[in-house]
Parts: structure tokens; C-alpha cells; sequence
């Protein structure tokens, strides 16, 4: 793997886990122009913020599993029904809570907007002039960002 061109820099962004997001648009300048040019910390940010991302889809399949399980003892009602209905809640409220916790200490959730913005701009613009002519302007303003 390349080397960071500018260790010093790296080494902070590495503490951010490399991301600016939360950085004022006049301190983000140095860190992009950073990204643009290390091939080392852009890597290293994807992984970071596919790791985000992949952490907030398995907590919510963790929640729906146990959402189900839930569903499925009160259904069938079998032995011990009650002390199985309370685990499976409890497993929802902590994938709930890992949920959370993911969502406010990470970027995922504007990673997910990026990638869903970016989805929404494609389907945009293999759209028929004639139909994309129709769409509210504001919402072209969003997807097109001009
Ligand atoms: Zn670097």
C-alpha cells in the first residue's frame, strides 16, 4: 500500500478516523486538498466509513431479528413464553442502543445520504428529458445541486 504524503496530517486524520465532516468549512480546506492528493488516507477513509456504514446495517438487522423473534414467541406461545419474550426485547433494545450510538458517533448516517443522493442524481439523469422537465424544481436543485 502507498505511503502518506504528508505524515503529519495522516496522523491527525487517522485520530479523526478520517472524518472531516464535523470540521468548519474553512479548517476542512487543508484536510480535502489533503485527501486529494494521498492516495494512503482516501483508502483508509473508505474502509473507515464502510466499516461505519456496514456497523449501522448489521445493528438494524440485529434490531429486526430480534423484533421478530419477539413476534414469533407471541405467536406460538411456547414454554417460558414470558422469559423469552423479555430476551428477545432485550436484544432489540440493545441493537437499538448500538443503533444510536453508531448513528451519533460516526458519519454513516451522511454517508447513507451521500449514497442515496448520488443513487437519486443516476436515476435523475436517465430519466426522459420530458418527465425530468415535470419534477418539482427544488427537487432538481437537490439532485443535481445546480
Ligand atoms: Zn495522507
Amino acid at each position: 500500500m502507498s505511503e502518506c504524503v504528508d505524515p503529519v496530517v495522516g496522523k491527525i486524520l487517522a485520530g479523526w478516523r478520517y472524518d472531516i465532516s464535523g470540521l468548519v468549512p474553512e479548517m476542512r480546506g487543508a484536510y480535502e486538498e489533503h485527501f486529494a492528493l494521498c492516495e494512503h488516507c482516501r483508502s483508509r477513509q473508505t474502509i473507515h466509513r464502510t466499516i461505519d456504514v456496514s456497523l449501522i446495517i448489521l445493528a438494524s438487522l440485529s434490531a429486526g431479528v430480534f423484533l421478530l423473534a419477539f413476534g414469533v414467541i407471541l405467536h406460538f406461545e411456547p414454554r417460558h413464553a414470558f422469559w423469552l419474550e423479555i430476551a428477545a426485547l432485550a436484544g432489540f433494545a440493545l441493537s437499538a442502543l448500538l443503533w444510536l450510538a453508531v448513528a451519533v458517533a460516526t458519519p454513516a448516517p451522511a454517508t447513507m445520504v451521500d449514497v442515496a443522493r448520488i443513487g437519486a442524481r443516476r436515476v435523475h439523469d436517465r430519466l426522459p428529458a420530458e418527465i425530468r422537465e415535470k419534477l418539482p424544481e427544488e427537487l432538481r436543485m437537490k439532485l443535481t445541486g445546480s
